[in-house]
C-alpha cells in the first residue's frame, strides 16, 4: 500500500494517505449526513452535511492516533518505523524490522487498540456530559458516533488473528511458548485466514440477506485479511529459508559504478553502464558511494538537457538506498528491500562500497533453496 500524497511528518514520522482513504471519507460523510436528519430534525440542511464530515474526519485522526502510538512504541523498543499510511480499510504503520522480542511485540502491537478505547471512552464521556448539561442534539449525537467507532476499533483490532494487532499479541504469545518467532507468525496466519474466510461467509450471507451494502463491505474485509495473512505466512517460510545466509554469499561483488561528477548524457552514451543492469551505484572522487541511479530515471531526462544535468540531481541519494554490511544476515535485509523503490541495498564495509544485492538475486537463491528443501524432503 503505497500513499498517493504524502501530508507531512509527525512525531519525526512520515505520513501519508492513499486516495482510497477518500472513498471512506465520503461514505461515512455521506451515511452520517442522511442519518442525522431523522434523529434530529429540524435543522438545515448544511449543519448535517458539515457534522457528518467533521465526524468522518475526526474519525481518520483518531486512525491515525493509532497507528501513531503503534510507531512511537516501536521507535521506542528498538525498531524503526517507515511510514504511516491511511487507506480504504485504516491506517497501516509499516516498520522496519520485527519486533526483537515477544514482549516488544506485546507494547507495540497492544498499545494501538488501547488507545482506539480511550479515544472511545473520552468522546463517550464527552457525550455524556454534553448531554446533561445541554440535552440531546447533533453535536451529542456525532460525539456518541464517535465513540462507538473508536470502540469497535478496538475490539476488531484484538481479535486473534494476523494482520490485525490480535494476530500480533497472538504471535508473541505463541513465540514467548515455543521460542519459535516463525511458528509463531504461522499460527497468526493460519488464524487470520480463518478469520478472514469467517467474514466472508458472513458478508455473502448478509448481501443474500439483504444487507447488500454491509454485506459486501465485510466480504471486501474479509478478503483482504486473507490476502495480508497469507502473505505474512509466505514471508515467514521466506526467513525460515534464508536463516543463517550472510549478505556477502548474496551480493554481487565489486559492482561497477558511476562517478558522481558525470554527465546524465556521459551515463546513458557510455556502454559501460547501458546494457548489463538496470541501476548503478553513484561514487565521489574517492571512490565513496552516494547514491544509486536507474538507467531509467536518467533516461526520463529530455535529451537536450543531457549533458547539462549532473547524475546527482536523478539519483537516490544514499540515505534513501538501503545498505548493508556483507557479515549481516540477509534476512534482515528484507524488509528494507521490499519497502525501497530501487529493489536494491548496496553493501558497505567501512565506507566503501564493496557489493549489491538485488531483489532478484534474493529471489534466485530462494527458488533455489526450495527446490533443494522439497528434494530433501522427497528423499529422506
Ligand atoms: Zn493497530
Amino acid at each position: 500500500m503505497k500513499a498517493t500524497f504524502m501530508l507531512g511528518r509527525l512525531a519525526g514520522i512520515r505520513v501519508g494517505v492513499h486516495w482510497s482513504v477518500l472513498v471512506i471519507l465520503v461514505l461515512l460523510a455521506v451515511g452520517l449526513a442522511t442519518r442525522f436528519p431523522e434523529a434530529y430534525p429540524d435543522h438545515p440542511a448544511w449543519l448535517y452535511a458539515l457534522s457528518g464530515l467533521a465526524a468522518s474526519v475526526v474519525f481518520l485522526l483518531s486512525l491515525l492516533a493509532h497507528e501513531l502510538s503503534h510507531a512511537v512504541v516501536a521507535r521506542r523498543n528498538g525498531v524503526s518505523v517507515e511510514d504511516i499510511t491511511l487507506w480504504l480499510l485504516g491506517g497501516i504503520a509499516r516498520l522496519k524490522s520485527e519486533a526483537p522480542t515477544p514482549g516488544a511485540e506485546v507494547r507495540i502491537a497492544g498499545v494501538g487498540p488501547l488507545v482506539s478505547l480511550l479515544l472511545g471512552l473520552a468522546f463517550g464521556f464527552l457525550a455524556g456530559l454534553l448531554a446533561s448539561v445541554f440535552g440531546a442534539g447533533l453535536l451529542v449525537e456525532v460525539l456518541a458516533w464517535l465513540a462507538a467507532i473508536n470502540i469497535l476499533l478496538a475490539v476488531f483490532n484484538v481479535l486473534p488473528a494476523a494482520p490485525l494487532d490480535g494476530g500480533r499479541l497472538l504471535r508473541a504469545l505463541v513465540w514467548r511458548r515455543t521460542g519459535n518467532p516463525l511458528r509463531a507468525t504461522a499460527v497468526a496466519a493460519g488464524a487470520g485466514r480463518a478469520l478472514g474466510w469467517l467474514l466472508v461467509a458472513v458478508g455473502v450471507y448478509l448481501a443474500i440477506a439483504g444487507a447488500a451494502l454491509s454485506g459486501i463491505w465485510l466480504a471486501i474485509v474479509g478478503w483482504f485479511l486473507i490476502a495480508m495473512a497469507t502473505a505474512e505466512g509466505g514471508e515467514a517460510k521466506l526467513r525460515e529459508l534464508l536463516g543463517g545466509i550472510a549478505v556477502r554469499q548474496a551480493m554481487g561483488p565489486d559492482p561497477v559504478a558511476a562517478p558522481v561528477s558525470a554527465s546524465v548524457a556521459e551515463f546513458l552514451a557510455s556502454p559501460a553502464y547501458r546494457y548489463r543492469h538496470s541501476a548503478f551505484p553513484v561514487v565521489d572522487d574517492e571512490e565513496r558511494p552516494v547514491g544509486l541511479v536507474t538507467v531509467k530515471a536518467a533516461a526520463d531526462v529530455p535529451e537536450d538537457r543531457r549533458a547539462a544535468t549532473g547524475l546527482s540531481a536523478v539519483m537516490v541519494p544514499l540515505e534513501d538506498v538501503p545498505t548493508a554490511h556483507p557479515d549481516d544476515d540477509l534476512v534482515q535485509l528484507l524488509p528494507a528491500l521490499e519497502s525501497s523503490s530501487v529493489h536494491r541495498a548496496l553493501v558497505l564495509d567501512q565506507g566503501r562500497l564493496v557489493g549489491i544485492v538485488t531483489s532478484s538475486d534474493i529471489s534466485r537463491i530462494t527458488s533455489w533453496l526450495s527446490s533443494s528443501y522439497s528434494w530433501r524432503g522427497r528423499a529422506f
